[in-house]
């Protein structure tokens, strides 16, 4: 163990120990380099560690949000539930962990606050939050999409007297609602997801909503262990279709390939019918192939999606406020279990958010406009500063000094959302302009992570120390990622994505559309030696 400010050494520095940084740690470990992986929080798992808020689930089915790497885990973990709770998926990040000794190799609950590279001898200096530091050749981020919790400005807040809480950051211990008022501001995938459960078990719930959300039922179910025997039977075959899909999953059902208006209005509404009651969840979006394209077409599944709040929700006026404008999918679409419903029972009340007025608390609730709500708790479900938040939250200094914050002060740069120009030997699993939240994430970590170790591999085997990405490189890879949106829904509407709910964010698309895609130009550029990279 080190003491304070002991400087060590090692190959690699992995930041984060979620799915993307525990299998990081295999693949340079069987490569034989030497690692340190630092986790900030108290045990291994990442987004499945710090996202414990009631009701907290994957909405990509388990048999596909799980590693492929090794057959042997697939066909011995057995899922449980169609969508598997944050609980089983922790619970399967740490057999996977245990199985390959993983853990021997990941220093917790350690923050890595800066990051400097040294031109003379093409290492990095790692500064941690204990006061030491590392000497590594590779530092790679695993830091994880969303997981820098915004909290927005409130006015009053610090004089709150109850409990606050961000869904990111619940307590291990978990929170006793019974007999309590509770608030819960935000209603994207976090708020959709802890609402219903919330509101089992608290005296009142009041959900303070900006924007209404699109929000797809589930369709949850145990899994039957004789269909799951039966689909191992076919597990690698199922993820090499997976990989010819734009998101990297969903073979099961794959997508509608007719536009929306292409038929009647009869058959239309039988085609969103079945992926609403027998799919669910986001394959609601692959009804037809051109809800993302065409906003005509968008508009029909929108009013599809309208209606069913409006048959749900027995309040007019709730129903009303429930209904969101479109686009759908332009903002992640929500996939929930009885979200609407819930705002049926009687101590379920909604409130507007959306008017001139902004949010404002003092010892003992909320104020918005002339209302006053009095809360014991207060939830915050306001997402995250998505992809970028947590790589620019270490001070990374690359070459002649430069930050990546000022870098990246008018949005991200980075060739194939692995490297960027300046910073030499530094990669970032699924950074920006990879197609990380837009597919199948596991998926895609799995694949990054490779693409990455094979680099490092054939760098160590050909006696190269530094390896960096061009600036044509960056450059012209994020006009790619940028111009497979432009013809797209996705600049309609005020996206994380965008980056647009976070103030003086930069407004710019961050990941790349298509997984499919993705991974044929990745073989493509590995396959002929790395062009768009520099070896020294
Ligand atoms: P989010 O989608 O960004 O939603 C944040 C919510 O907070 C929005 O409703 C937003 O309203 C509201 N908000 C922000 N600032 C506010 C303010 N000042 N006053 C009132 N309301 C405010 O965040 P999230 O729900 O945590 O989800 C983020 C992403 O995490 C998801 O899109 C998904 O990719 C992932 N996630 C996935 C799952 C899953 O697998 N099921 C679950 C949770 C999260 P506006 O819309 O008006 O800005």
């Amino acid at each position: 163990m080190l003491s304070k400010e002991t400087i060590a050494k090692t190959d690699i520095v992995i930041v984060g120990a979620g799915f993307a940084g525990l299998y990081m740690t295999k693949r340079v470990v069987d490569d034989g380099f030497s690692v340190d992986t630092i986790e900030a929080g108290h045990d291994i798992g990442g987004t499945w560690y710090w996202n414990r808020y009631p009701g907290a689930r994957c909405d990509i089915e388990s048999v596909e949000y799980s590693y492929q790497f090794s057959d042997e885990v697939q066909q011995e973990w057995q899922w449980s539930e169609r969508y598997a709770s944050q609980a089983e998926i922790l619970n399967y990040i740490n057999f996977v962990a245990d199985k390959f000794s993983l853990r021997k190799f990941v220093r917790l609950g350690i923050r890595v606050e800066s990051a400097t590279f040294n031109q003379k001898d093409s290492s990095w200096f790692v500064g941690l939050s204990t006061g030491e530091s590392i000497i590594c050749q590779y530092f790679i981020l695993a830091v994880g999409n969303l997981s820098k919790p915004f909290i927005p400005e409130v006015e009053g807040r610090s004089k709150y007297s109850g409990i606050t809480l961000h869904t990111a950051r619940w307590p291990k211990s978990g929170i006793d609602f019974a007999d309590k008022r509770v608030g819960v501001i935000g209603t994207g995938s976090s708020g959709v997801q802890c609402i219903p459960v919330i509101a089992e078990k608290a005296r009142r719930l009041t959900v303070f909503q900006r924007t209404p959300t699109f929000t797809v039922p589930a369709g949850n179910k145990p899994i039957d262990p004789v269909w799951l025997e039966k689909f191992k039977l076919g597990y690698g075959e199922f993820r090499e279709r997976n990989k010819e899909m734009l998101g990297g999953f969903s073979a099961s059902y794959p997508p509608n390939e007719q536009s929306a208006l292409a038929i009647s209005e009869k058959e239309r509404l039988s085609v969103y019918e079945k992926r609403w009651n027998e799919i669910g969840g986001l394959l609601f979006m692959q009804s037809f192939s051109d809800l993302l394209l065409d906003e005509a077409a968008n508009h029909t599944a929108a009013e599809f999606i309208r209606n069913k709040i409006k048959q749900v929700v027995s309040n007019d006026e709730i129903s009303s406020l429930l209904s969101p404008e479109g686009p759908v999918g332009c903002k992640r679409l929500c996939v929930d279990t009885n979200y609407y419903a819930t705002y049926n029972k009687s101590n379920v009340s909604l409130v507007d958010v959306s008017g001139r007025h902004s949010i404002k608390m003092d010892e003992d609730g909320i104020i918005y406009g002339s209302s006053y709500y009095p809360l014991d708790l207060v939830v915050f479900a306001t997402g995250f500063d998505a992809i970028t938040g947590s790589i620019l939250s270490i001070n990374i200094i690359g070459e002649d000094g430069i930050t990546l914050k000022k870098k990246w002060e008018n949005g991200p740069l980075s060739f194939l959302g692995a490297c960027t120009a300046d910073f030499p030997n530094m990669f970032s699993i699924c950074g920006p302009g990879n197609p990380s939240v837009l597919s199948n994430m596991v998926s895609t970590i799995e694949h990054h992570v490779d693409w990455i170790a094979d680099c490092l591999k054939y760098a160590k085997s050909s006696g190269y120390r530094m390896i960096q990405a061009t600036r044509t490189a960056e450059t012209e890879w994020m006009a790619e990622a940028d111009k497979r949106v432009r013809d797209t829904l996705f600049y309609n509407c005020n996206s994380w994505y965008l980056g647009a709910n976070i103030p003086s964010k930069p407004r710019k698309f961050i990941p790349y559309l298509g997984f499919s895609d993705y991974l044929a130009r990745c073989n493509d550029i590995s396959s002929r030696g790395y062009p768009g990279l520099l070896f020294e």
